[in-house]
Parts: C-alpha cells; structure tokens; sequence
C-alpha cells in the first residue's frame, strides 16, 4: 500500500521473490512509479485501495505515510491483516549486520557519519532506509556485510520479528505528534521499538542525556549490551564529551579535539559520539575512526555552509522542522545572527528557544503564510521583526540587517508546505537567493 519509493522497492523486491504482488495507492501513482511497476508486469491500482482484494492477501506491507489511525487500514487490522513496513519485509532477504538509527532528528546525519567511518575503514557497507534509495531496493542489488539504516518511528510502529544487530537511538523529542494522538508516551514507545528483539549478542546504543529516553529505559528492559553516550558528564558512559568541552573520549578507544570533528554544533557531538561508539563495537582502529570522523562531509540542508558576501556569512539549515533542531541551531552561532524562521508549525511552543535568541539573535525575518505566532512570541525580544513569503525577500531584508562578520542562519522550526514543495526545495531557493546576492 502505498506507491512511493518504499512502496515500489517493496513491490520489486516481492516479485523478485516470487510473490503475486499487487500495488495499491489512495491518490494518483507518479508516472515513473507506474512505469516501473509496469516494467515488472506488477499490477497497480490507484485513487483509492479495493479492500476485497487487498484482504485475500497473506501479507500487506504499508508505507510508513499512512498512518494506521487511517480508517482503511483499521478495516484491514479488523479483518485480521496487521500490515508490516517495508523494512520488516526487506530484512527477511539479507543476512547483512543492521545498524540501524533513529531519533526525532540526526537520523540522516548520523547514518551517512556511520556509513563513512565504516567504509573508510575498509568495510563493505551500504546506506539504505529514509535515505535515497529504499532498504528493498538495495538488498536486491546488493548484499554487503553492514547496512546501516535510518529509520523512522513510522516504520518501527509496523516492525515484529525485525531485530538490529546495533540499534541507535539518538533523542526522543516532540515531532509529529499529530500521529501520536499528541502523547510522547506513545511517540516515545514507536521509537523504543528499535531495540525491540534484541539479544545479548547486539548492541543498543543511547543518548544518556535524553530525560524522554531514560523514563522509557526505566519500561522497555532491553538484553542488548548498552553502550550510553553524554555531552553533559563522563560517569557511566561509553562516550562523553569531557567537563572543559575541549575533547571527546570513547572509552578505550580514542579521545580527539572537538576542533578536529568534521561537524560542529553540540548535536553534531552528540551524533560523532553515537558514530565512535559503532566504530569501536566493529572494531575500526582508532586512526582510521579519528579521520573519519574529522574529514566527513555534511550532508545538504543541515547547518550547511552556503556563501560568505560582504563578510556576512549564510547557513542553510532547512532540514530544522522542529524546535529542537532549531535550537541545537542557534546554540552553534557564535555571531550575532539574523534568523530566518517559519513556516508550517507542527505546534511548536517557542519559549523553548527564548534563552538562545535572547542571547544570539539580533533579528528575525519571519518566511511563511502565516507568520503571527511567530511575531508574538519575539515581539520585543529582539531589534527588528519582518515578514516575508518568499526565500527572495527574505534572503534581501537578512542582507540589510546583518552586518559584517555577522551570521544569516535560515533554521524555519517549521514544516516547508505553505511555500515549498519540501525542505529540499526550501534550502534550493534560499541558496539561490544567496548566490544572486
Ligand atoms: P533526521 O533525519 O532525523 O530528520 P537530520 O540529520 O536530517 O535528522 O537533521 C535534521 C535537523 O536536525 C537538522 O537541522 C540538523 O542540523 C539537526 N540535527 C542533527 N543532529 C541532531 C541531533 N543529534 N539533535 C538535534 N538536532 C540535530
């Protein structure tokens, strides 16, 4: 259910295995899915799901889009068919080593880290899950020795026998709640789900800081080995970043200058903490985890470097849909910064941020349809509040604003819809709108 990229990597890989595999999509299927489909003679469907046919079969895989509140797939669940995500039914086909990551943000930044700190070290390792190219499709082309996977609490909800041979769980913090009948609880316990069938022989690795990770460690007893990592103190962790916050130590391991981490930011530390710990589990020497972890490139739209003009620098941080993105954000400027923010509140609650901006903002430039809540809740905290409703406009009034050695930092706190087709098209339009400066 569900023709997307998870969706047709699922069906191709279904029919490889000999399955009848039929696809079905309650809105129109995109052309290059169809033919795809098409060119596997898989049958599709589209504008709606045939409940008769969809319940003769012995397995339904959903994409991690619909959610299972959705009425169609409680008539399925009620017909006695609980659907499965598309990783539970991948990992059936691959005897790979899962390391497998989640959180309410890092989870691409962390996989891509892991990906390369294993590869430079002479693994044969593949990147699969919400990023790129889906866990299906990869384990039809290829069948390496690592996978590491990003996963998301969508998808964990829909995993039973799945087991990760390292499980990552980076933060737990608020993020579609909308999905979640608003309760952290039930949030908290999706993203728990990544230990779930774990063994003494596997590894669950965890931010130890995360006040929301700790009460559900206190319910979920895991058999894995647990390995913590902290940036806030050095007792009982496997990782921390030291008191002086000069260095990182993974315990037996190595200890480096955070000046030598190709990322910067504090949440960055935390996920090059999760990375060393992985390194350490698959036992990469400490050199080759060293330079890994000091020469690996970011990926796009996450506190990314776009241009210097006139001595102002611009950060484009469009992947920041949330509040806590946002704030691990604003904690790394270290210049006065004209903020860039807004968008589609997910129900964000900006006193969270009221301490850094009080002390790092100097002005805010509001992008989206409706900006009022956030003009009321900085009025009079910073200089100068404007409003825009496009990355042009806004990118020009952060031009004037900002002064030399100064920042421009877009981190919107917010979903992309009002204005942009997606985050990646939000970050694409205001780094155009930096380069015509
Ligand atoms: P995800 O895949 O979980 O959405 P990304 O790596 O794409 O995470 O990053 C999303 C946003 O969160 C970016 O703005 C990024 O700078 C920020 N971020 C990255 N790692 C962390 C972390 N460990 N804690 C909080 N925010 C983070």
């Amino acid at each position: 259910m569900g023709a997307g990229e998870s969706g047709v990597g699922a069906a191709l890989l279904a029919s490889r295995q000999g399955h009848v595999v039929f696809v079905s999509d309650a809105g129109s299927i995109r052309q290059k899915w169809k033919d795809e489909l098409n060119d596997h003679q898989i049958e599709w469907e589209e504008n709606g799901h045939s409940l008769e046919r969809i319940t003769q079969s012995n397995e339904v895989i959903k994409s991690p889009g619909i959610p299972n509140a959705s009425p169609f797939i409680q008539k399925l669940i009620a017909e006695g068919i609980t659907p499965i995500s598309d990783v539970e039914f991948a990992a059936r086909y691959t005897d790979a080593k899962l390391i497998c990551i989640t959180g309410s943000n890092g989870k691409t930044t962390t996989a891509h880290l892991i990906h390369h700190v294993l590869k430079k070290g002479g693994l044969d390792v593949e990147i699969a899950g919400n990023v790129g190219v889906s866990f299906a499709k990869k384990v039809m082309e290829c069948q390496p020795d690592y996978f590491v996977l990003e996963l998301s609490s969508f998808q964990l909800e829909d995993m039973y026998a799945f087991k990760a041979d390292v499980a990552i769980l980076l933060n737990i913090t608020p993020d579609h709640l909308d999905r979640y009948e608003q309760s952290m609880e039930l949030y908290g316990r999706a993203k728990m789900r990544i230990t779930q069938n774990q063994t003494e022989r596997d590894v669950f690795i965890y931010n130890g800081d995360d006040p929301q990770i700790k009460r559900q460690m206190e319910k979920v007893k895991t058999n894995a080995k647990v390995y913590a990592f902290s940036i806030q103190q050095p007792n009982n962790v496997a990782a921390y970043l030291d008191e002086k916050q000069e260095t990182i130590t993974i315990k037996n391991k190595l200890i480096m200058s955070i000046h030598d981490l190709a990322l910067k930011g504090k949440h960055n530390i935390q996920n090059a903490l999760a990375a060393g710990i992985t390194g350490k589990i698959v036992e990469l020497r400490k050199e080759s985890i060293r330079e890994s972890l000091s020469d690996f490139t970011n990926v796009e739209h996450r506190l990314e470097f776009v241009a210097k003009v006139n001595g102002i620098e611009f950060i484009n941080d469009s992947k920041a849909t949330n509040i806590n993105a946002t704030w691990f954000a604003l904690e790394s400027m270290n210049a006065p910064t004209v903020w860039i923010v807004g968008g589609v509140d997910k129900g964000n609650d900006y006193d969270e941020l009221m301490p850094l901006v009080r002390e790092k903002v100097k002005s805010i430039v509001c992008l989206g349809k409706d900006n009022q809540k956030i003009m009321d809740a900085f009025e009079g905290v910073v200089e100068q509040i404007v409003e825009t409703q496009s990355p042009m406009d806004a990118v020009g009034y952060a031009y004037q604003l900002a002064k030399k050695d100064e920042t421009v930092l877009l981190s919107p706190a917010c979903a992309s819809f009002d204005l942009f087709e997606n985050y990646e098209d939000r970050g694409l339009q205001f780094k155009q709108a930096v380069r015509a400066l």
